[in-house]
């Protein structure tokens, strides 16, 4: 038998083809890139850290009426995953400013925002991924405008639940980037994943600004214990009931 034939190779996950050409299988690898991958390293265990939380938070999302592209987990880095289109947009919503938002408006981080804000960038490594209007998505046709509406509404919902979810986790939920597929009924589902690498994640009970984040600026910033913090996130989730 010969290996499986990889379709895609991402910074973070290797994605195969399975018998059933509606699912696919993605493989969650320890490799991290940042700054549009200017660094590289690896963060040990992060495959199963993302895999395995991403899996559990598809399935809790499935039930509070989020559709997601979650089939399965077959082994700890492996998610079995319906075959979507994915639509070259990341949708960032924020809850308390940090990253690029301070830096682009002047905000000092940790300023809890009024309401959430909802973000959204083109996927496109060569371009570094911009920040985009909804105009410039329409000049795009990265989105229709009904898909947008769709986006903003499921991501706000996303962000409602999650926030909850992770404050009963003893984490503070600071910021979160989404990617979105569409099946063949046009039906648009939750893809990707939802980790410490596409979180901002602060532990609720510390205030010092660099021991209470549990997220991939650990890696970004050279904070250290990178590993240690993926782990408790994991524990943390997982312990919640
Ligand atoms: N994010 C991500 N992938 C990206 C860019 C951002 O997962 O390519 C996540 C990031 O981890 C954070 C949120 O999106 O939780 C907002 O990131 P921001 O725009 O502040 O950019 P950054 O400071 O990460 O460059």
């Amino acid at each position: 038998m010969t290996s499986p034939q990889a379709l895609y190779e991402g910074k973070a996950k290797i994605i195969y083809a399975t018998p059933d050409s509606q699912i696919l299988r993605a493989y969650y690898k320890d490799d991290a890139t940042a700054f549009n991958a200017q660094k590289r390293g690896s963060i040990t265990g992060k495959g199963e850290v993302n895999c395995t939380m991403s899996s559990y938070l598809f399935q809790k999302l499935e039930v509070a009426g989020i559709p997601t592209h979650w089939l399965g987990q077959p082994s700890p880095r492996e998610m079995l995953v319906r075959a979507v289109k994915i639509i070259p947009l990341e949708v960032v919503v924020r809850n308390i400013a940090a990253g690029s938002l301070c830096l682009q408006t002047g905000i000092p981080v940790g300023t809890p925002l009024e309401e959430p804000l909802v973000d959204f960038y083109y996927k496109d490594d060569a371009l570094g991924d911009p920040l985009l209007t909804p105009a410039r998505i329409q000049l795009l046709r990265a989105a229709t405008p009904e898909q947008l509406e769709g986006l903003t509404q499921l991501s706000l919902s996303v962000n409602h639940y999650l926030s909850q979810f992770f404050r009963e986790c003893g984490i503070t939920l600071v910021d979160f980037k989404l990617e979105y597929g569409v099946d063949d009924q046009g039906q648009l589902l939750l893809a990707d994943e939802i980790s410490p690498d596409t979180c901002r994640l602060w532990d609720a009970n510390e205030s010092d600004p660099e021991r209470r984040v549990m997220d991939k600026d650990r890696f970004r910033k050279d904070l250290g214990q990178v590993e240690e913090a993926y782990q408790r996130v994991l524990e943390q989730v997982l312990a919640h009931c």
